[in-house]
């Protein structure tokens, strides 16, 4: 049998690293979940079994953020990129026009896809400093007849992360959370919807959470395809079709694993204090260099570069030699990214911090 002493270090940006907890239990009840004599992978979705794991599932979810009685979870599928064509297609009414904050490649597909389906405002974009941080406050141009803002609060790609929740006065703030949802407190009342693709901080790839105030469900067109239409999902609870059961599950068991951690403002310490590691070692001497300015650095994607491609191309292929998976960046950025998501161990990052040092010291 595979031991937990043979897993290497995941800093992939997603599908992700999940709990070695998490997986140990989902390991042990495949063949048969516990009084049922099947597995999970064979059960109905209607049955009272799984609907015992959806209902905790969302349950603990309402307590970890503390989300309030008048919004929905819904369970849904086709990724985060579903989502930024569904959220227009439900919130943006024929004539009106949406505010996209413009922070990275996905806000820019989530703007994309908002465009073919009505009118998009740039309320700010920092494209032309490459993305190296989210705008201000003051920068935000925004319209106070939008039908919504959008946003992307974590930037997996770029590796910035918004510090603070713009204030878009009585507008809807809608947030595309895919990489860093539940990796600390959510200040749930002051969005009208939030999103995210489980596969890189909750549960592996195949559910799309979606959190949503349910003043917003009276804006879906009675005329949308029934599967795109947020309404028909709430009303079913998330149960118009097949769920995907299995993400699902190994999701209820992420959300207990968080419990057990003492919750988001818990593992927010845990998290900031990995990122602060790391930081504290791309700063040490200037030998690496960190692609956000600092005052927008994520705390899940932590970008950096060396002097030149070639001794990236080294980094990253002795750190895998290594056991440091994943670390190459995204080709728009160049470099190296460790995605260091709630599931990945602290001593991972130990390991990382001595490698770069040790690296610096050989190729310095
Ligand atoms: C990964 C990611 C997406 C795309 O997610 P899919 O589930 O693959 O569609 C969208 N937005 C952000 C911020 C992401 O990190």
């Amino acid at each position: 049998m595979p031991t937990t002493t043979a897993r290497i270090f995941n800093f992939s940006a997603g599908p992700a690293v999940l709990p070695v907890e998490v997986l140990e239990e989902a390991q042990q009840n495949l063949l048969s979940y516990p009084g049922v004599g099947m597995s999970i992978l064979e059960m109905s979705h209607r049955s009272k079994t799984f609907d015992d794991i959806i209902q905790g599932c969302e349950a603990d979810m309402r307590a970890l953020a503390n989300i309030p009685s008048n919004y929905k979870v819904l369970f849904l599928q086709g990724g985060a990129s579903l989502q930024f064509s569904m959220v227009p297609m439900n919130l943006l009414p024929a004539g009106g026009s949406a505010d996209y904050i413009i922070t990275g490649a996905w806000s820019q597909k989530a703007a994309k896809e908002a465009k073919r389906v009505g009118a998009v405002k740039v309320a700010a974009s920092t494209e032309s400093e490459n993305f190296t941080r989210v705008p201000k406050q003051n920068e935000l141009k925004l319209d106070p007849n939008a039908a919504f803002v959008h946003m992307t609060s974590n930037n997996t790609i770029f590796g910035t992360e918004w510090q603070y929740l713009p204030d878009v006065g009585t507008v809807p703030l809608v947030s595309d959370t895919s990489s860093d949802m539940f990796s600390g407190p959510i200040d749930v009342a002051n969005h009208a919807l939030i999103y995210a693709g489980a596969q890189k901080n909750l549960a592996p790839a195949g559910v799309t959470i979606v959190i949503i105030r349910e003043d917003m469900l009276q804006r879906s067109p009675a005329s949308l395809p029934t599967m795109l239409n947020y309404t028909v999902h709430a009303e079913n609870q998330s149960l118009y079709n097949t769920p995907p059961v299995f993400a699902i599950y190994i999701m209820r068991l992420v959300m207990t694993w968080l419990q057990k951690q003492g919750g988001l403002a818990a593992i927010d310490k845990v998290n900031r204090r990995k990122a602060d590691k790391l930081y504290a070692e791309i700063d040490r001497t200037g030998y690496y260099r960190g692609h956000a300015q600092k005052d927008s650095r994520s705390r899940m994607n932590v970008t950096f570069r060396l002097s030149s491609e070639e001794l990236e191309k080294k980094f990253a292929k002795e750190a895998t030699t290594a056991g440091l998976d994943g670390l190459k960046g995204h080709r728009s950025v160049g470099g190296m990214r460790a995605s260091i998501y709630n599931g990945f161990p602290e001593s991972g990052i130990d390991a990382l911090v001595d490698f770069m040092k040790e690296f610096e010291r050989r190729n310095g």
